[in-house]
């Protein structure tokens, strides 16, 4: 059989009017990328940190963690990786803590890192030690204030002083912010601290619709408010992208070769998406122009 279509060397995303279009990975374990070349994407949009912990005592092991941080940014040799905080609660529940987060209005994602800065804290000190092994950059999820943030980068900046103590080699990463919850997407000027932007489209549409991920009973809503969703995008994009600050996308609808035009003409130029759909958007970005129209009419 002929190997996947994703896996063959290829050039780097672009438009028929050779605007690049970054097309990058969404992983969430390092094992995903056996079989995968570096040279099919332009590195790794999203790494997904949650699956990495199956018992609680990982959240304790700092080598281990480096080590999977570590091995994703040598298999990219160069190409950035973008590692995202730890994001339980909602459809990633912490495994067996004694907090319950299984909410998505509550504590999740950086709440939940804030409230557990035991959790965060090694996290932190994990990636800034992978640092020095490739092109990182840390991803916070579900931020909502700037002081989330502001609090974020402090614990940073506390760990890289520990380790330049204790003379461990370590990087300081950019630290940027996904806009998933519509409060935060609606200020990114805000967020004058974050290093970039990466919208997260699976949430906001589960925030827009007010219908909670993976409720069958609802999800109809969620296949019915695409429009609603690329309004939205619409507004925000334009304004996310006036900061100067890198702007992606790494939600669902990034994988939908029928939204990219109206996403290229928001202004979007990096899409991060499961490896299986990258050949696709690739194909389909190489036939339009950046503005979003028909190459060739
Ligand atoms: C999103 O919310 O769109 C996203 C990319 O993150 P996740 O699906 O992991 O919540
Ligand atoms: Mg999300």
């Amino acid at each position: 059989a002929p190997p996947p279509r994703e896996h063959a060397p290829t050039e780097p995303g672009r438009t028929a009017d050779g605007v690049l279009v970054q097309v990058m990975a969404n992983i969430g374990h390092p094992s995903e990328l056996r079989g995968l070349s570096p040279s099919a994407c332009d590195g790794i949009g999203l790494f997904r940190t949650e699956y990495l912990v199956t018992s609680p005592r990982d959240f304790d092991d700092e080598d281990r963690q480096a080590r999977y941080y570590s091995e994703v940014l040598a298999w990219a040799a160069g190409a950035p990786v973008t590692i995202r905080l730890f994001d339980f609660g909602g459809d990633k529940p912490l495994p067996r803590a004694s907090v319950d987060p299984a909410s998505y209005l509550g504590l999740r994602g950086i709440r939940l890192l804030l409230a557990r800065p035991d959790i965060l804290r090694v996290q932190v000190r994990a990636l800034m030690r992978a640092a020095p092994y490739g092109n990182l950059q840390v991803l916070a999820p579900m931020v909502t204030s700037p002081d989330e943030l502001a609090q974020t980068m402090e614990i940073f900046a506390d760990e890289a002083e520990d380790l330049a103590m204790r003379g461990t080699a370590h990087g300081m990463p950019p630290l940027g912010i996904m806009l998933e919850v519509p409060a935060a997407a609606l200020m990114p000027e805000t967020f004058a601290d974050a290093a970039f932007f990466s919208f997260g489209t699976n949430d906001l549409a589960q925030y827009l619709t007010a219908a909670a991920r993976g409720e069958a009973a609802v999800s109809h809503l969620h296949e019915a408010s695409t429009a609603a969703t690329m309004r939205f995008l619409s507004h925000t994009v334009p304004a996310a992208l006036a900061t100067g600050k890198p702007v992606g996308l790494c939600g669902d609808l990034a994988t939908e070769p029928s939204l990219l035009p109206e996403l290229l003409s928001f202004g979007f130029r990096a899409f991060s998406m499961p490896p299986t759909r990258m050949a696709l958007v690739r194909e389909t970005l190489a036939r339009m122009n950046a503005d979003g129209s028909k190459a060739g009419s």
